[in-house]
């Protein structure tokens, strides 16, 4: 006896008429016309049932804070940070907490149940680590909520910032963040390459660092980051966030750049909201699009993730926590509307993140955890060009979400018909 049967799933990778069974919160069969009894049965309808969305890149600290205590009203990355400094010392962990865990509501309701977010530790009184830190908590029992310790000011250029990321680390913060390209230099950017590195395979720990976010062709935070990961054997623990610089560089040196980035099993995470309003600001025509080099990556065989980064803060005034709007921003910036590239995005949103955090138990095969989402799509690709109503999101075999799918009643011409925006087969 099972506790849940999904039947007639259309799985990610193509399958279709698939039922998926669970019990005690795993997934122990994927397979077509499965002969069991569960205590509940949901008919897919033929509908894609994929793992749960996971944003690689986030800013939990920040979200929801827009127009705290002012709008930003260059939209730049340089007035968001100002921006950030000024509402720091207004913030409260009461304020704080609230606000991540109203975002962490709508995270569920769009299926998506992992989140990394980095945390500013540039804070003396360190209140966005232990605010997060009890949100953590709090969530766990729906999101794997993973924390970067993230030095928005710079680990050198803040006074007291590398001591606070250690204490930071101490309190239980996950994973060692960084920002080289915002240090006074790049002497001091690389510095704190090695440094934040060394740190991480001290204490073994992931290092997710925002690396190279500018259009500066000369930045290369990202050569070191490999380089450091290859020294001290931290392949396949190591991402870099943004590298938008990447987007400028040179075409010879990016072409023996990434192979060194693919010997260090350099993970990748491009934020195609912030980075096509942030980059090319400088520009006048033509404008730079500033995401990273995604495809090329990608055909190197890095895994590369896309993140929300932000969702109305001071960097970021759109966004509802909707993953597939992430990969559909990210199917344009970078030209991706080949089938297969529009597939590998809906992986970047998925899979590519999962193994990006190292998720234990993400995916849909016998073994792993029951966390699914059922779509009001047929495949990855419809998902993503309807940004497609989570029908049913399902955390350890138990329902925690519900969206009806949205119909569009139509009376023009006299009979009255519904409109699903979805293709008849055929
Ligand atoms: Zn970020």
């Amino acid at each position: 006896m099972l506790d849940l049967i999904l039947r007639n799933a259309a799985l990610p990778d193509g399958r279709r008429g698939i039922d998926i069974g669970v019990r005690d919160g795993r997934i122990v069969a994927v397979e077509p016309t499965l002969k069991a009894e569960a205590g509940r049965s949901i008919d897919a309808r033929g509908n894609l049932v994929t793992p749960p969305f996971v944003d690689s890149h986030f800013h939990l600290d920040a979200t929801l804070s827009v127009g705290l205590p002012r709008r930003n009203r260059s939209g730049t990355l340089l007035e968001g940070i100002q921006l950030w400094g000024e509402l720091k010392p207004l913030l409260t962990q009461e304020a704080i907490a609230k606000r991540a865990l109203d975002y962490c509501d709508w995270a569920i309701g769009r299926g998506l149940l992992a989140i990394r977010s980095h945390v500013d530790i540039c804070d003396p009184r360190l209140l966005a680590v232990d605010a997060l830190l009890q949100v953590k908590k709090q969530v766990a029992p729906f999101i794997d909520l993973q924390l970067v310790a993230f030095p928005q000011d710079g680990v050198y250029r803040s006074p007291g910032a590398m001591e606070l990321l250690k204490e930071a680390l101490k309190r239980g913060v996950d994973v060692v963040g960084g920002i080289p390209h915002f240090e006074r230099t790049m002497e001091e950017g690389r510095a704190s390459v090695i440094a934040l590195c060394e740190i991480a395979a001290a204490q073994g720990l992931m290092v997710d660092m925002h690396c190279d976010e500018t259009d500066d062709p000369m930045s290369r935070h990202v050569e070191t980051l490999a380089a450091e990961t290859i020294r001290l054997g931290l392949q396949g623990r190591v991402a870099g966030s943004h590298l938008t610089s990447m987007h400028s560089m040179d075409n010879y040196y990016v072409s023996k750049l990434i192979p060194l980035m693919a010997e260090a099993d350099l993970g990748v995470i491009a934020n195609p909201f912030a980075n096509i309003v942030l980059q090319g600001r400088h520009d006048t025509y033509p404008k730079r699009r500033g995401m990273t080099r995604v495809p090329e990556l990608m055909a190197a065989g890095l895994t590369v993730a896309f993140g929300h980064d932000s969702v109305m803060d001071p960097w970021y005034g759109l966004g509802s926590g909707d993953m597939l709007d992430v990969a559909h921003m990210a199917v344009h910036v970078g030209q991706m509307t080949g089938l297969d590239a529009m597939a590998s995005c809906f992986q970047a949103v998925t899979a590519n993140a999962a193994r990006l955090m190292q998720l234990d138990g993400y995916g849909l095969a016998p073994g792993c955890r029951a966390d699914m989402v059922l779509l009001d799509a047929a495949d990855p690709v419809e998902a993503i060009r309807l940004r497609a109503a989570r029908l049913k999101v399902i955390r350890a075999g138990e329902v925690i979400a519900e969206t009806p799918a949205p119909r569009t009643a139509l009376t023009a011409g006299g009979s009255p018909r519904q409109l699903s925006y979805r293709k008849e087969p055929g």
